[in-house]
């Protein structure tokens, strides 16, 4: 049957209860959003945390990366914790519940990462959002703006009780995908600007593993690709690998493992698009498509997987990037590659670049990797965070100013956490009708510094 039916409606106007007024409102509950809200209230600051789900974390929740990388980086030849500040209090939160695993190297030294337990996660997240005082609306999804000028004056968000509105004095978008940005009409960039992107990657965790059996065949950061090649040499075409490259690890009890082996494509082939409704709903069924597979090769083929068993999916697939913000400054890969410094630092990212390309991996060190002086990662902006054109508005986390390339590593948790403190401490001083292009950013980093936040200093 066909109709002449316009391909779009008109939705009638109307009045939005104001669900409240904040100083600070932070969408998004992810690395960014904890330390953002974390420290706006530390800071005196009447905060309100909008999140989606029903728990806090993000990825690394929703998303089963169950891994914080970015945290530790290598000066002067030795490994060390140079991310600090709001991720010591949740990490000891996390200690304190016995669900983070001691760090674990890999690549030849050249990373080094900390696993965990989803619930320790969700629980320590609650418990440290709600000691700093930051009030939280779960189950909540921005949807839109009210727009003053070129300030933001109300998040319009769809709840359980129906669309409200919400009030503060600013904003920080800690969507991941910049949906505040967006929807505010900053300027930003998808994926890789050409029509692809980081692919992403559902995210799924095996249980019941003979933890010896498995630690002596794959206990070693790349050991699992090996026994991919050889079942395929072995046996061509009984199992296809959506990607070379595949991340199987130990968590903190090694009866269980996460495996990170899944691509999700779209039909074009090119990476999915999650700010896409039909093809990230598509993309959900793929990625679960795909552990299936994966699982029949784990039980028949790896040594410890026999009698394994899946034990999660995560609950959504695992976005590694989709809209950034072209801000005031954008962070390149040519500042992960020369281990950049900046003037206005507000921290430090310390992982490399990690591009999820079609079917495989590529890993790019900064050049001075293997150097036993000096400092192996590079400073993060303040101007990362700035969007253009909206006054009251930063952008935190992996959708803040970067290229797809800078993206590829300073999205992970590290930075997420450093972007984010920078972005709650700033929020938390701005002043009414004032805009943060006009931030004070010897005071802001005065501030970081006193909260504990790791700046490297020496030259
Ligand atoms: C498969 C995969 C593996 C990874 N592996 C690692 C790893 O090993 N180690 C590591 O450190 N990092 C890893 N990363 C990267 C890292 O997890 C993310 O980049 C990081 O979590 C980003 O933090 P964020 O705060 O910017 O956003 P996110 O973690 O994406 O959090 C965004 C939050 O905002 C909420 N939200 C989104 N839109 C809205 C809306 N409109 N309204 C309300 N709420 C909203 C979401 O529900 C979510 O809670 C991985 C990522 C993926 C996808």
């Amino acid at each position: 049957m066909t109709t002449n039916r316009p391909p779009s409606i008109t939705e009638p106007s109307r009045q939005l209860s104001v669900y409240g007024e904040f100083d600070v409102v932070v969408v998004g509950g992810g690395p960014s959003g904890l330390a953002a809200s974390v420290s706006a209230a530390k800071h005196g600051a009447k905060v309100l945390l909008v999140e989606r789900y029903g728990f806090l974390g993000g990825m690394g929740t929703a998303g089963g990366v169950t891994n914080f990388a970015g945290l530790y980086g290598r000066k002067n030849g030795e490994m060390q914790q140079v991310v600090h500040g709001v991720v010591d209090e949740l990490l000891a939160r996390m200690e304190a519940l016995g669900g983070v695993n001691a760090p674990q190297d890999g690549m030849q030294g050249r990373i080094r990462v900390r696993s965990y337990d989803v619930s320790a996660l969700k629980c320590a997240a609650d418990q440290l959002l709600l000691a700093s005082g930051v009030g939280i609306l779960f189950h909540a999804l921005a949807a839109s703006v009210i727009m003053q000028g070129s300030h933001i004056e109300a998040l319009v968000i769809e709840t359980k009780s129906g669309r409200q509105a919400i009030r503060a004095r600013s904003f920080i978008d800690c969507s991941g995908d910049a949906d505040v940005a967006a929807f505010a009409g900053a300027p930003f960039e998808l994926g890789d600007g050409h029509g692809s992107g980081l692919f992403p990657t559902t995210m799924f965790r095996v249980g019941h593993v003979d933890a010896p059996n498995a630690l002596a065949a794959v206990g070693e950061f790349k050991a699992i690709n090996t026994f991919m090649e050889a079942s395929q040499a072995r046996e061509p075409g009984r199992y296809t690998f959506p990607r070379a490259g595949a991340i199987l690890r130990p968590q903190k009890n090694p009866t269980e493992w996460r495996a990170n082996v899944t691509q999700v494509a779209n039909a074009g082939g090119t990476a999915m698009d999650a700010t896409d409704a039909k093809q990230l709903s598509d993309g959900e069924i793929e990625g679960r498509r795909q552990i299936t597979e994966y699982f029949s090769f784990l039980r028949n083929e790896v040594p410890g997987f026999k009698d394994s068993a899946i034990v999660d999916i995560a609950a959504q697939i695992g976005i590694r990037e989709t809209r950034r913000i072209m801000g005031d400054y954008v962070l390149t890969g040519e500042d992960i590659l020369s281990s950049a410094r900046f003037d206005d630092a507000i921290g430090i990212n310390a992982w490399p670049m990690e591009l999820h390309a079609a079917g495989r991996i590529d890993w790019q060190f900064p050049r001075n990797w293997d150097s036993s002086t000096g400092r192996v990662y590079n400073d993060l902006p303040w101007r990362m965070l700035v969007p253009k054109g909206v006054g009251n508005l930063l952008v935190a986390g992996r959708c803040a100013s970067m290229t797809h390339e800078g993206q590829s590593a300073a999205r992970v948790s590290g930075g997420c956490f450093v972007m984010g403190q920078a972005a709650g401490t700033a929020a938390a001083a701005l002043s009414a009708g004032q805009t943060f292009a006009d931030t004070d950013i010897k005071k802001l980093q005065k501030n970081l510094r006193q909260d504990g936040a790791y700046f490297d200093d020496e030259l």
